[in-house]
This record gives structure tokens, C-alpha cells and sequence, in this order.
């Protein structure tokens, strides 16, 4: 993928909104396009140096052979998996902290991870404030910020707040929230700045696109498989956005994909491709992103 153009809106992000707030440097192990993007993204606005590795066997490799203060780890990654890839570090006496990073907020996942031998516990959809708050746990805070940002956290901190976007455009948002698909205050607020959600609007953008397409071809063929991994990348955008019409629908098809019930699967594909595209005209109609002229079909 285009990861020189995404680095340089990290650094574009990072030096323009705020001072950093951490030192260090974060080895993010993630399989999902857009989720591997937002937390780099935030990392990048929080002024950790960041590694990406694409699945555990990466994440194992890398963390090996590089120095890091912290690993972010993702339990859910093709090939090798994040509990596996923990299990093998810490069996070879890794000591840098291992952070599991899962969307199942469900009892006992917790304690699955740390059986697995992480050290901490971060849910997605990630968010600024969270993730700022594990950081200050681990990471030393950069000079010149230091007793500020590594004390409360606070919730609220007015003038560290990136300043709303002049232009926030009201009536996009009221389409946006009378149909239920995006909300962009909460965005704007979740992830730290008008800034980041531009940046993450547009590569949005295209991930659902391109997942969306990816997913009608498996469909067609009943490919299972590409299905359920299609389906599961849509309903994480869905998630990281706040957009629980898609999330919820794009799950149904992701676990009737893992079931091989093609029946379920043919009933909500008309929901999922409607719920996809209401997401698609809210980003399209909001007029300070980029998006390319596409409608899918
Ligand atoms: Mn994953």
C-alpha cells in the first residue's frame, strides 16, 4: 500500500496540531488497512515513532530484531495470530511491555490475553484519550511536556484541545446525523482534531470501497472465506467510525462467512450494500475531505 504517502500525513498531522506528548518508539501489529492507519496516525499526533508489522509472525520478527519501548498488539491477525505471537516472545524472554488490542470487550477476553502473557488491555475502536492514557503508563513523556502529560490524563484539558475546524460543515452533519451514518463531532472528538479526520476520512474512503467490491465478487462465488475476511474489514470500519448500522451488518455476514450459511449471508447482503453505501454519500458529501467521485454498485 501507499505507506510513503501515509507516512508523510502522519508527520503532517503530528507536527501541525499539537506539541508531542511521549518519547518512544511503538511497534504497531495490526492486519486491518484502516486500523493500521488511525492508531499510526494517533501515535504519530501523540510523537511516538512508530513500526508497523502487517501479522504476528512480522510482529515476532520485528520485535526481535529492532528496539521497542512498547508493542501494540492486535489478537485477531491471519497467519499469526496476536496471542500466539505474544506467547512466542514471551517464551523467548522479551521484555518490552505487549499491549493486546482486541475489539471483544467480552468477559473473559481480558484475561485471555493476559493468559497469553500481555501485559496491558486496549478495546477498539481506538481512542485518542485511551490511548494517551496507556502511553503514560509506559512511555516516558517527551521533554519539555513531561510532568503535564504524564499525570492525570484528564479528560477534557481545554487548551491542549486542537481548535474545531472553521469550516465544520453544518450541513453535512445534519444529513450525516438525520440518517444515522456519521457523526463528525464525535469523530473529531474521538480522535483528537479536524486534521485526523480527514486524514482518516479519505482512506476510509477507499477501504470501504475496495472491501465493499471485494466482498460482492466473494459473494457471488459464495467464497466463504474472502466472505468473512471481507465482511470483517467492513465492520471494522464501521466500528471505527461509529457507524453501527454497517458494523452490526457487516458482523452478521463476517460470522455467517466463518458458519458457511450462505442462506443468512444472501439475506443481508441488500442491508450491508445499502448501510455501505449511506456512509459512502455522507463522505462524499462533506466538502472538507477528499474522496474520489465513486459510487459503488
Ligand atoms: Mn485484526
Amino acid at each position: 500500500m501507499a505507506e510513503h504517502e501515509d507516512h508523510s500525513q502522519g508527520q503532517d498531522v503530528s507536527q501541525r496540531t499539537e506539541k508531542p506528548t511521549f518519547s518512544g518508539k511503538v511497534l504497531v501489529a495490526e492486519d486491518i488497512e484502516g486500523n493500521k492507519k488511525l492508531i499510526k496516525l494517533l501515535l504519530c499526533m501523540l510523537g511516538v515513532d512508530v513500526v508497523v508489522a502487517e501479522d504476528g509472525h512480522q510482529a515476532v520478527e520485528k520485535a526481535l530484531s529492532q528496539s521497542f519501548d512498547l508493542i501494540l498488539m492486535d489478537m485477531q491477525m491471519p497467519r499469526m495470530t496476536g496471542y500466539e505471537a505474544t506467547v512466542l516472545l514471551k517464551k523467548q524472554g522479551y521484555s518490552a511491555p505487549i499491549v493486546a488490542v482486541t475489539a471483544s470487550a467480552m468477559i473473559g477476553d481480558e484475561e485471555k490475553c493476559r493468559e497469553a502473557g500481555c501485559d496491558d488491555y486496549l478495546t477498539k475502536p481506538i481512542r485518542r484519550k485511551e490511548l494517551s492514557r496507556l502511553l503514560a503508563k509506559y512511555l516516558p513523556a517527551a521533554q519539555g511536556t513531561a510532568s503535564k502529560a504524564v499525570t492525570s490524563a484528564p479528560e477534557r484539558t481545554e487548551a491542549s484541545e486542537p481548535a474545531r475546524p472553521e469550516q465544520t460543515p453544518s450541513q453535512t452533519e445534519d444529513v450525516a446525523e438525520s440518517n444515522g451514518s456519521l457523526n463528525w463531532n464525535r469523530l473529531i472528538d474521538e480522535w483528537g482534531g479536524q486534521e485526523i479526520v480527514s486524514n482518516m476520512l479519505s482512506v476510509y474512503f477507499n477501504d470501504i470501497v475496495e472491501n465493499y467490491q471485494a466482498l460482492c465478487q466473494a459473494i457471488e462465488a459464495m467464497h466463504f472465506k474472502d466472505i468473512a475476511l471481507r465482511a470483517h474489514a467492513l465492520k471494522g470500519v464501521g466500528r471505527n467510525l461509529y457507524v453501527d448500522p454497517l458494523r452490526d451488518v457487516a458482523e452478521i455476514v463476517e460470522r455467517a462467512g466463518r458458519a458457511r450459511d450462505a442462506e443468512t449471508i444472501t439475506l443481508n447482503t441488500n442491508d450491508l450494500k445499502r448501510q455501505t453505501q449511506v456512509v459512502l454519500n455522507a463522505l462524499s458529501e462533506c466538502d472538507w475531505i477528499t474522496t474520489p467521485e465513486t459510487s459503488i454498485s
